[in-house]
Parts: structure tokens; C-alpha cells; sequence
């Protein structure tokens, strides 16, 4: 079964929590033991799996990321996102979770990230629940 979420994201650079939205298209598929793949399919965008409690950490995890590749670095590509590319190869296009007791197996910290890195724009998140 493939889902698609559609955020509409809101700043440059940006971490948006679409765990709960993942979680109810695993309950909505009826799957009780499997794996939970979310995927972007962008190439300014990523997805990442980190702390969701405290704000402070998506903070770091951006200025971290900006610090390492500055917007205003110097690229070939020359469309002024050079950095977004780069920033989400870091963070990767996919995650896997497994799903156990038709729930996501996520730690009691993590939650699942859209990475925006040249919003705002509408992006999508496809979400496939495999399993029975
Ligand atoms: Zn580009």
C-alpha cells in the first residue's frame, strides 16, 4: 500500500515532524508485524529520524548542517540550492521503521522528519506499509 502525504513547508531550511501522520497510515493499512517505509522524492529535501521532544535539537541539527554547508558557499550548480542538494544526500531520501503490534517500532525520543532545505514549498512524503 503506497500513501502520500502532502506538507506544505514554511521556512528555507526546516525540520517537520510528520510522525503521527506516518503512524496513521500504518494503523489506516491494517498492518500489525512489518516495516514502514517513508520515502522523498525530492532532491532538495530529505528525511531523517532524530529526537522529537525537544525543539533545541532540530535546532542543532540545522545550524549544524548550515555550518558545514553554507547557503552562500561556493557551487557549480548554479541555482542558488547547491546547499539544499548537498544537505539532503546527507540526510538521505528514505527511512525504514519496523512495525510491530500495527504500531511504528520508534524509540520513546525519535520522531520522523521531513528535512525541507529550500522551502517553502509543497512536498511530498510516500509511505508504504509492507508486512501482515
Ligand atoms: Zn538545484
Amino acid at each position: 500500500m503506497l500513501h502520500t502525504l502532502h506538507v506544505s513547508t514554511r521556512s528555507r531550511a526546516e525540520l517537520v515532524d510528520i510522525t503521527a501522520q506516518v503512524q496513521d497510515m500504518v494503523r489506516s493499512s491494517e498492518v500489525s508485524e512489518g516495516i514502514c517505509l517513508v520515502y522523498v522524492p525530492h532532491t532538495t529535501a530529505g528525511v531523517t529520524i532524530n529526537e522529537g521532544a525537544d525543539p533545541d535539537v532540530r535546532r542543532d541539527i540545522l545550524e549544524q548542517l548550515e555550518r558545514l554547508v553554507p547557503k552562500d558557499g561556493r557551487y557549480h550548480h548554479l541555482e542558488g540550492n547547491a546547499d539544499a542538494h548537498i544537505k539532503a544526500s546527507l540526510l538521505g531520501s528514505s527511512v525504514l521503521v519496523p512495525i510491530s503490534d500495527g504500531r511504528l517500532s520508534l524509540g520513546t525520543w525519535q520522531a520522523i522528519f521531513l528535512a525541507e532545505f529550500d522551502g517553502p514549498r509543497s512536498r511530498k512524503v510516500l509511505v508504504q506499509v509492507m508486512g501482515g
